[in-house]
């Protein structure tokens, strides 16, 4: 049998053998490296550029049509955006580019569209409800360390033993609060509580835990809680006896 003749009788098989055989890593890779040696070869190089020349028009006719097939732009498409999450991952460029960032955030034009961008960011029903447990949660850790530090753990009201932390606050032990306040800039709320740990947790004036209903009943009653002039007279009494 002559090839020729063989051929004819087997076309399908070697046909899909053969796109099988190029299919194959190996193979794409050498014939990849065989390629590139191969066009470096000046002759050859010389060769490509005359071609090029010669058909330029054609050419370029023909990678514009290649570029419009769907199936290529789509590959192009993933192939750069798997570029791109891998090149801006480098830490190099990542460096980079929070150092431009920091440049350009400078530039008014970019800090009023941030603040536009941020604005309808936070505008989003979602991103407010996070926000709002965000806060929620990170207050009551604030306040937990604060009340805990100067009020025992678990903190409770230096007067009438009150634990439940919504209950408790800060007091003044001298009814110096105002003044103090006053002195490192009327910090209300969660800034006071910062305040103080930022500080290091100042005791001069001194600071004690005591529950809403005592702070407020010794502002209101000359600086001394009723409970304890309630105790008091449970005192005169006992001495009474
Ligand atoms: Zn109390
Ligand atoms: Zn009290």
């Amino acid at each position: 049998m002559t090839t020729q003749k063989y051929y004819q009788k087997h076309r399908e098989e070697i046909l899909k053998y053969a796109k099988e055989y190029n299919q194959r890593i190996e193979v794409k890779e050498h014939r990849k490296k065989y390629y590139k040696e191969y066009s470096q070869r000046p002759e050859v190089k010389e060769h490509i550029t005359e071609y090029r020349q010669k058909h330029r028009e054609e050419i370029k006719e023909y990678l514009k049509q290649y570029y419009q097939r769907p199936e290529i732009k789509k590959h192009i498409k993933e192939y750069k955006k798997e570029y791109q999450k891998e090149y801006y991952q480098r830490p190099e460029v990542r460096e980079r580019e929070r150092a431009h960032d920091r440049i350009r955030d400078k530039l008014p034009k970019r800090r009023e569209q941030k603040n536009k961008g941020n604005k309808k960011y936070c505008e989003k029903p979602e991103v407010q409800l996070k926000n709002k447990i965000y806060r929620k949660e990170r207050w009551a850790k604030l306040k937990l360390i604060v009340l805990t530090y100067y009020g025992g753990n678990p903190p409770k009201c230096a007067c009438c033993n009150e634990s439940r932390i919504e209950f408790l606050t800060i007091d003044h032990v001298n009814n110096d609060g105002k003044k103090h306040r006053k002195q490192i800039g009327s910090p209300t709320g969660g800034k006071f509580y910062r305040w103080l740990v930022q500080h290091n947790f100042p005791n001069n004036p001194l600071l004690q835990v005591l529950c809403f209903n005592c702070n407020y009943g010794k502002r209101v009653n000359g600086g001394i809680c009723p409970h304890e002039k309630a105790r008091g007279i449970v005192k005169d009494m006992s001495e009474l006896k």
